[in-house]
């Protein structure tokens, strides 16, 4: 059976809409003449005032656009805040939540992206809630008891009818943006644990679900990561900003899912 494989781009607080415009429209190029098969999906999470630019980018390419975050609450008296119904009706098909990130900069908390979660999925907008340890946490032996808690407590209360409904991203902290990714072995190891805790908290549906590995991930790296069973794609930060890396990614996903 063909693995299915999703190749997620988050462009973070890089692009005006004029550059998301020409960097979607050279990713969809590149997208469209590898001609992926249905069971690769490509996504662009530009930041929300670039959305727009990337959706018109991108017609007709099949490449998705998805959002980097959102309220928990569809309207309201929250200044600057974009609720999960405005990301939907904007044209996206995703939306990260919980990105270390956020975690580290903007004090989100397990039960505050329970909340988002919840809030996303009622949308039918698909979450890629986002789990990983700090150094700290790995160095101490802790990564699987956090990435655990992370899951438990942020998907508490969910019951799904599909397994494409959700997407986990494992992003071990210290892996973020610092070319220090982890092994093909490291991320498997949590990977296959990730399943297990998907399926002990949302029963048969949670071992279907993909989860995608997030921390430098690279066109030098990709093949080795991607061919982890339990790994079925990636998120994707400094890569996902030049289109030939990014494609080059989407390229090794294309064959791992051919052979
Ligand atoms: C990310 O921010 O989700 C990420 C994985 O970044 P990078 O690929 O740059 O490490």
């Amino acid at each position: 059976m063909a693995r299915t494989y999703l190749i997620a781009g988050n462009w973070k607080m890089h692009t005006t809409p004029a550059e998301a415009r020409t960097l979607a429209a050279a990713i969809a190029e590149k997208h469209s003449s590898l001609k992926p098969p249905s069971s690769v999906q490509t996504l662009i999470c530009p930041p929300y005032l670039s959305i727009y630019a990337a959706l018109e980018a991108v017609k007709g390419s099949g490449v998705h656009i998805g959002a980097q975050d959102c309220h928990f609450e569809t309207k309201g008296a929250f200044t600057g805040e974009i609720a999960p119904n405005m990301v939907k009706a904007s044209g996206c098909s995703h939306v990260i939540l919980g990105h270390s990130e956020r975690r580290q900069y903007f004090g989100e908390t397990n039960a505050l992206l329970n909340k988002k979660v919840r809030a996303a999925l009622s949308e039918g907008l698909i979450p890629i809630y986002c789990v990983g340890e700090t150094l700290a946490e790995r160095q101490e032996e802790r990564t699987l008891a956090v990435v655990r808690t992370q899951l438990v407590d942020g998907l508490k209360d969910i019951s799904l009818q599909s397994a494409s409904q959700l997407v986990i991203a494992y992003e071990p902290v210290w892996a973020i943006g610092t070319g220090l990714a982890a092994t093909a072995e490291q991320a498997q190891e949590v990977h296959a644990a990730i399943r297990g805790f998907l399926t002990e908290i949302l029963g048969a549906v949670g071992a279907e679900m993909l989860i995608l590995y997030g921390g430098s991930l690279k066109p030098d790296n990709a093949d080795e990561i991607l061919s982890k069973p339990d790994v079925n794609g990636g998120l994707i930060g400094g890569a996902a900003l030049q289109a030939d890396s990014f494609a080059a990614i989407i390229a090794a996903a294309c064959k791992l899912a051919a052979s």
